[in-house]
């Protein structure tokens, strides 16, 4: 979970806090989630913001709480420890270093193979000089291992992907609509992802939040739920995959796919379509005014007659060329070319 994700579930934490069950569930989720690290507890304040359960009433929270904050304390202590460590190993590789600096520098063989244990000392020097770069690409390695790497943070599960089988809770604002509005976008954006849980459902409240900005204070909701038909049966048109990975990843964000042209969101066929259907138009609509001329000319790929009728017109810009849009007279049949 990266720092946002935490904010977004904190946030959650905060509103949601008379709600026993949805705290429990979010206590479960961070607890699975944060890899502590103290930069992260200090950006996002999960560890302040839930210690404030520690004295809960109900005994569950209590106890969840307590576990969670001393395992964090138990980490932060461990990765102190460890980079202590490593400043110590890394302060002694330096000193190798330089040693070995100076007897290559030396031009005495003799120093140099007595201070590393290898046969001779240019090579020796040389690969002593690679472990070394290579350890301390390991220990800054070891310093970020508080961060898992993209390959770590993946999802892994054998369960089809929702928000039950993943243990997401999407009851966010005790309101039936916007909550399962925001259940089914994580059901249809969860599914067939890799991406953790937290991290969708951060993405799922972001384009909840914009429909819900989007209505204004439409109190019909009529607004927001032309909005949400839009964009959920984009979501899962079986000839738009890409659109929910583009959403997932964060390469389309909730305010453009909120905002946008609908028509920006259709799968590229239907862009196409819409495309074909303009031509037409403007075909039928210029058609009936433009001289037609008919010419053997052309062929038609139908019937393989050369009875074409045709026109041309300027449908891009004035610098690029004519499309010339030919109907066969012998079968109807229409196509263009440029
Ligand atoms: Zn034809």
């Amino acid at each position: 979970m990266d720092s946002k994700e935490v904010l977004t579930l904190v946030k959650n934490l905060e509103q949601n806090k008379t709600n026993d069950a949805t705290v429990i569930e979010i206590l479960k989720q961070l607890e699975v989630g944060v890899v502590p690290t103290e930069k992260l507890l200090r950006e996002t304040k999960v560890g302040v913001e839930v210690n404030k359960f520690k004295r809960s009433e109900n005994v569950e929270i209590a106890k969840l709480v307590k576990k969670i904050i001393s395992s964090w304390k138990d980490a932060i202590n461990k990765n102190k420890q460890r980079a202590r460590m490593l400043a110590k190993e890394k302060s002694a590789g330096e000193n190798q270093i330089s040693t070995i600096s100076t007897t290559s520098n030396n031009a005495s063989t003799n120093v140099s193979t007595s201070l590393v244990n290898d046969t001779t000392s240019s090579t020796t020097n040389s690969t002593n000089e690679n472990n070394l770069t290579k350890d301390s690409g390991n220990h800054s390695n070891v310093d970020d291992g508080n961060r898992p790497t993209e390959k770590d943070n993946k999802y892994h599960t054998n369960k089809i992907r929702n928000s039950k089988n993943d243990g997401v809770i999407t009851s966010i604002y005790n309101d039936k609509l916007r909550d399962s509005v925001i259940r089914a976008l994580y059901d249809a954006l969860a599914k067939e992802s890799d991406k953790q849980p937290g991290h969708i459902l951060a993405i799922c409240i972001e384009i909840e939040k914009e429909m819900n900005k989007y209505n204004g204070n439409d109190l019909t909701n009529k607004r927001y739920k032309e909005k949400y038909r839009i964009i959920y049966s984009n979501i899962i048109s079986k000839n738009n995959k890409d659109l929910k990975f583009k959403i997932v990843d964060g390469d389309i964000k909730p305010d453009f796919l909120v905002n946008c042209d609908p028509k920006k969101l259709m799968p590229e066929h239907l862009q196409k379509e819409l495309k074909a259907i303009h031509e037409r138009n403007l075909f039928n609509a210029q058609g009936a005014t433009i001289e037609r001329s008919v010419t053997d000319r052309f062929q038609c790929g139908k019937c393989k007659e050369r009875k074409v009728s045709y026109y041309q017109l300027q449908t891009r810009s004035a610098d690029e060329p004519l499309t010339t849009f030919c109907t066969c007279e012998a079968c109807g049949n229409r196509w263009k070319f440029s």
